[in-house]
């Protein structure tokens, strides 16, 4: 197996996890760019979100619930905290397994990118 995010799901490689279910499972950036920087992940390896189909889509709803839960958790609910996921090159994704970043704890850039 040579997908990082499959490894960590399978116990092969550490990581700081903060939560997971049967689908999703959520651990610390091990490179933080913000005080919380959390990487919410499908268990299942699915690489971009671009191979996500329709009725696949609710996935990303539960990885937003995990989210906004760990928001909560980790006390940056309250003074705001983005999410994003980029899908391809052009979106700056570097893993391929699809992933959701939570960033907060400190105010973000006002520019997307
Ligand atoms: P991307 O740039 O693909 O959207 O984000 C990948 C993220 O995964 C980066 O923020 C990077 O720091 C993080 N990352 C890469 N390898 C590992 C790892 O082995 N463990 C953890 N916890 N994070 C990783
Ligand atoms: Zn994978």
């Amino acid at each position: 197996m040579e997908c990082i995010f499959c490894r960590i799901v399978a116990g092969e490689l550490p990581s700081d996890t903060l939560y997971q279910d049967d689908e999703v499972m959520a651990f610390r950036d091990i490179n933080p760019l913000a005080p919380t920087h959390v990487l919410i992940i499908p268990k299942r390896h699915i690489a971009f979100l671009s191979d996500l189909s329709d009725d696949e889509v609710s996935l990303i709803g539960r990885m937003v619930g995990v989210a906004n839960k760990l928001a909560r958790q980790e006390g940056v609910a309250e003074k705001g905290y983005r999410l994003v996921i980029g899908s391809g090159e052009d979106g700056g994704q570097v893993v391929p397994h699809l992933h959701m970043h939570l960033l907060g704890g400190r105010r973000l850039s006002d520019r997307l990118c």
